[in-house]
């Protein structure tokens, strides 16, 4: 028996009558309870019904395998989607030519769904085998994962619009890509210019291998990826070496004073370099030498105090050697903290959609990829992580520029499983399930708690006072956002032109037409799994 819904009009009466009870109560009432279940219900099937464009576009943008600031090909083809179903949208976003913002509904709550677009270098990998076999050599790919989660975000928007437009549920959903996140070096820029102003709440999806998410500071670190550019005097190194004033030996000298430094940090710090122009040859004596740090710690207060450091240990060095120095922040990412009211109303939906059903066919190629890398071979998780209080005193470790946001809105990231345990991420093991059955199911999974999730932000107007209430009164008690970037910094959306600019003719050669075929795997003739490399 089909269920009699409740007029939207009844709706909001119910909650607008029932908000200020609901805070001293149990919660809404049952009337609201028993339409909320029934709007979720409907979000699961306008999800399921659109597996099939899920897939599609989760193995076309793997198919595209772009790198930070050169998501061309994926931003113009998840806009032609969104604009197709109805959606504005905004290109050119905060100074990046592959951001954007599309928006559908009108008036709050405003809800914005985000995920991360790039990929990883020289990490081009056959998906659905199970040994390493690049489709080019050399070129870039989704060792991470990224292809997945605008394919989930923009299945659970679609289907989150049908309902709204049927029951009349005022709201706008927002859509928003996560440019160069392996950079960092998109979202404190998006923040900066004012793109959040006015969400209520995001619901940030990051590829994993279980469906969980998570409140308070996460574990990692928030950090500032800067360039220090030093210049000096070119000279013949062995005819006139004294009129030469080596730009490298400024580097060097950083670096010898960073590594002394750094055992007066305290340990909580990561911070790491490369040398990207070290001088051209030995009988030069290097005019310009640029060295890139990532400065990483748990707290801005003390991201903000080793940034200094580096920046007076920079200046210092170029006093020494008589060169200067310039630097530039290439990204920056905030530490993260997760909104607590936000994570327990999708940890409600994550227990009910559960982990996928995996085949044994499923499993066996888990293993099997598992035991390329030397990982524990176990295959993949069947149930769904807990939703565990934060740790008293985080870990430290990596970064991810979602923070920026998580201080600036009410944030969740929901992790989906589209991934295989146990591999050693940003690797080309990672990119071997991400468009293959595992991958499809994760990002279905995903894309049901995302829709459930909104269903909760739009309906249940107490939600969002409590997720405003963690933010300003639990999260801000003890530290404020403070933004690493000057009004002055700009995206460096040069960066990575030249190499997809190298590898892109060969890549197009193998973008996928899902016109033509009905899978990724059908376009390449890959008969998953392949677990083992044939023997010829
Ligand atoms: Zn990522």
């Amino acid at each position: 028996m089909k269920h009699r819904l409740l007029p939207s009009v009844l709706l909001t009466a119910l909650l607008t009558t029932a908000a200020p009870v609901m805070a001293q109560t149990a919660g809404p009432s049952a009337a609201v309870v028993e339409r909320i279940a029934e709007l979720k219900k409907q979000a699961i099937q306008g999800v399921e019904s659109r597996a099939k464009l899920a897939q599609e576009m989760n193995d076309s943008i793997f198919s595209f395998g772009e790198l930070a600031f050169q998501e061309f090909e994926t931003s113009k083809y998840i806009t032609e989607i969104l604009e197709k179903n109805g959606f504005t949208i905004k290109r050119d976003v905060a100074g990046l030519p592959t951001g954007w913002v599309a928006t559908w509904g009108s008036g709050g709550p405003v809800i914005a769904l985000g995920s991360d677009i790039d990929c990883i270098p020289k990490a081009s990998q056959k998906p659905g085998v199970a040994y390493r076999e690049p489709m080019i050599e050399g070129a870039p790919g989704h060792g991470e994962g990224h292809n997945s989660g605008q394919a989930l975000n923009v299945v659970a928007a679609l289907a989150l619009k049908d309902i709204m437009e049927r029951e009349k549920i005022p709201g706008t959903i927002m859509l928003w890509p996560g440019v160069a996140e392996e950079l960092l070096g998109g979202k404190a820029y998006m923040v900066r210019d004012g793109v959040f102003n006015g969400v209520d709440a995001v619901l940030f999806t990051h590829v994993g291998n279980n469906l969980q998410t998570a409140w308070g500071q996460a574990n990692g670190t928030g950090m500032v990826s800067v360039e220090y550019k030093f210049s000096g005097e070119s000279a013949h190194s062995a005819q006139a070496p004294w009129r030469g004033r080596s730009a490298l030996d400024g580097v060097e000298l950083m670096n010898v004073a960073w590594n002394m430094r750094r055992e007066h940090l305290r340990p909580e710090q990561r911070s790491h370099y490369v040398i990207p122009d070290g001088g051209d040859q030995p009988n030069v004596v290097p005019s310009v030498a640029s060295v890139w740090y990532f400065i990483r710690e748990q707290d801005f207060e003390n991201i903000r105090k080793n940034f200094e450091i580096a920046n007076t240990i920079s200046e210092a060095a170029a006093k020494m050697t008589d060169t200067t120095v310039t630097r530039q922040v290439i990204g920056t990412a905030a530490p993260r903290h997760f909104n607590k009211a936000i994570a327990e109303a999708a940890y409600a939906n994550i227990q009910q959609v559960g982990m996928p059903q995996w085949t044994e066919d499923e499993q066996a190629f888990a293993r099997a990829v598992q035991r390329t890398v030397k990982g524990k071979e176990e295959g993949l998780a069947t149930t769904v992580k807990k939703l565990e209080p934060p740790a008293d005193k985080p870990e430290s470790g990596g970064s991810d520029d979602i923070g920026d946001i998580s201080w600036t809105v009410p944030t969740i990231t929901l992790n989906y499983p589209a991934n295989i345990p146990n591999l050693p991420g940003h690797h080309w093991s990672n990119a071997m399930s991400m468009a293959t059955p595992i991958a499809h199911k994760g990002v279905v999974a995903g894309a049901k708690v995302i829709a459930m999730t909104g269903i909760d932000l739009l309906s249940r107007p107490e939600l969002l006072v409590q997720a405003k209430g963690y933010f300003t009164s639990e999260q801000q008690k003890n530290q404020k956002y403070v933004s690493m970037i000057s009004a002055e910094d700009k995206p460096q959306v040069q960066i990575n032109a030249d190499v997809m600019a190298r590898y892109r003719p060969e890549m197009k050669k193998y973008y996928y037409d899902p016109s033509k075929h009905a899978t990724y795997l059908d376009q390449l003739g890959i008969k998953f799994p392949v677990l083992e490399k044939p023997k010829n």
